[in-house]
């Protein structure tokens, strides 16, 4: 089963009947209630469906209800078949369409939900993992590998996950070098040609790694890239990539086999990678925060980072996570958004309703196809100094 795809999440987002299932499961396979026969989570889901017609009975028609009660048959007989691939499951059922999916991501608790499609904890569960990449080079051989990051700090074994889906195909292995059989390698005229003929050939492989690494980094938009594997290879290569390219490999890099068990390379990758990750939101956040002093291309607060959201001006949201604010005033006429509650929009005397700032921001960055960064531990609490309210964005103009 596939994750959700951008033009899913659109139509999840822009889908305004109110005609949706909405499930969320935590399927952790490593839990002990998930262990059990029936699972934990399936036994919680059926009690909800069978539940949830008779509870909404008196607030829908008896049109909706009907539809109701098909789509939580038919979801029933699906969970039947379910079986768990991942730490959260997500199901969304109109009388239309089905959309399916499961996260690495968790949510840490089951919900079901009949309306306007639930779809906030879905993008929480999309922007929570970052994507980073692992590059393991030596003289003959490159090997590329995408990881997941949680960003949501403390549990130290979630932190990052192999992508497995992602790396085989970009495996490289450089042509094997004639070692002159027999030859014995002497000082002098004959060994230094060998030499010289090893090293060209060698450089010939970094370059083209170097190469590979240029188009994996454009390919998979990975946060960071960490160049493992042999010293010599790893600034050869790193001093060849293009400056876009070089900003996103980490300074400081590992050394180990290429061919080491995905495990040891993991270990050993996590502390400089998570380090890594600090120093890049700290930076990001930094850059914003002068950018919005110097009333640059940059603006912070609540209301007004989702006012520039909302009329296409943003290229990238900095949130300090967890997202503490609950609320947001938002005018149902003009659709501008205020911290404060007013009787009616200052601007244009609309009705306001308030709405969730967690669901508006998630919703605005999906609609405006700008860049959610959730940032932790420092970036956070520099966003959290006032008059920042914990959110700030770079804007396009
Ligand atoms: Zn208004």
């Amino acid at each position: 089963m596939t994750s959700l795809q951008p033009e899913d999440v659109r139509k999840l987002l822009q889908h305004m009947e109110r005609d949706t299932l909405s499930l969320y499961l935590d399927t952790d396979p490593t839990k002990p209630e998930n262990q059990r026969r029936p699972e934990a989570f399936r036994i919680w889901a059926r009690h909800e469906l069978k539940k949830l017609p008779e509870s909404m009975a008196r607030v829908l028609t008896p049109k909706e209800q009907k539809n109701l009660e098909a789509q939580s048959e038919m979801l029933l007989k699906e969970l039947e078949l379910l079986k768990p691939q991942g730490r959260t499951f997500v199901f969304f059922s109109s009388p239309q369409w089905q959309l399916s999916a499961f996260y690495q991501a968790r949510l840490h608790q089951n919900s079901l939900h009949f309306g306007a499609p639930h779809v906030a904890p879905l993008l929480w569960l999309m922007e929570e993992y970052a994507r980073a990449a692992i590059v393991l080079l030596d003289h003959q051989q490159a090997r590329f590998m995408t990881v997941h990051m949680g960003i949501t700090e403390g549990i130290q074994e979630e932190f990052l996950y192999l992508d497995t889906a992602d790396y085989p195909e970009y495996s490289l292995r450089a042509t094997p070098i004639p070692s002159g059989e027999g030859a014995v390698y002497k000082k002098g005229s004959f060994g230094d040609v060998f030499a010289r003929r090893v090293e060209e050939q060698v450089h010939r492989f970094w370059r083209d790694a170097a190469q590979r690494l240029e188009k994996f980094i454009q390919e998979e938009d990975p946060v960071l890239v960490l160049l493992a594997g042999e010293d010599k290879a790893r600034s050869f290569v790193r001093g060849r990539l293009s400056p876009a390219a070089r900003e996103r490999v980490l300074e400081e890099g590992v050394s180990f086999a290429v061919g080491a068990p995905e495990r040891e390379i993991l270990l050993k990758a996590k502390p400089l990678l998570q380090e890594g990750e600090r120093q890049r939101e700290v930076r990001l956040v930094e850059s914003l925060l002068q950018e919005v002093a110097a009333k640059g291309k940059a603006d912070a607060g609540a209301g007004a980072v989702l006012n520039q959201l909302r009329e296409g001006n943003v290229r990238l949201v900095a949130a300090a996570w967890p997202i503490t604010r609950e609320a947001i005033y938002v005018c149902q006429h003009c659709g501008a958004y205020f911290e404060e509650s007013h009787e009616v929009c200052p601007l244009c005397g609309g009705e306001m309703t308030r709405r969730s700032f967690a669901t508006a921001l998630a919703r605005e960055v999906h609609l405006k196809s700008a860049q959610l960064e959730l940032v932790t531990g420092k970036a956070a609490e520099r966003l959290q100094q006032p008059p920042y309210g914990r959110v700030a964005a770079q804007l396009r103009f």
